[in-house]
């Protein structure tokens, strides 16, 4: 067997045929087949992040555009919202 090369790359553009290294994470899910706490992360090049994202949206899943190595749904700068 001849390996295709699937090791998971740690950061690169999930847009079919790229090979760049991704700058940007978008996290996605779709309504119909997984539940609230279900994401998908696509990953993606400066080049490509707008078509994933558009391609995402035109179908109505909630997404969220991250950069790579921002911490999950929360950028770090952002102050805490309804802390009691
Ligand atoms: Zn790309």
């Amino acid at each position: 067997m001849i390996s295709l090369g699937l090791e998971p790359a740690a950061e690169e553009c999930s847009r079919a045929g790229c090979r760049a290294s991704a700058s940007w994470r978008i996290e996605w899910r779709n309504p119909k087949i997984h539940d609230e706490s279900r994401r998908k992360v696509w990953l993606a090049c400066d080049e490509h992040v707008e078509f994933l994202r558009e391609f995402l949206g035109a179908r109505d899943f909630p997404l969220e555009v991250l950069a790579v190595g921002a911490p999950a749904s929360a950028p770090a700068s952002a102050p805490a919202e309804g802390t009691p």
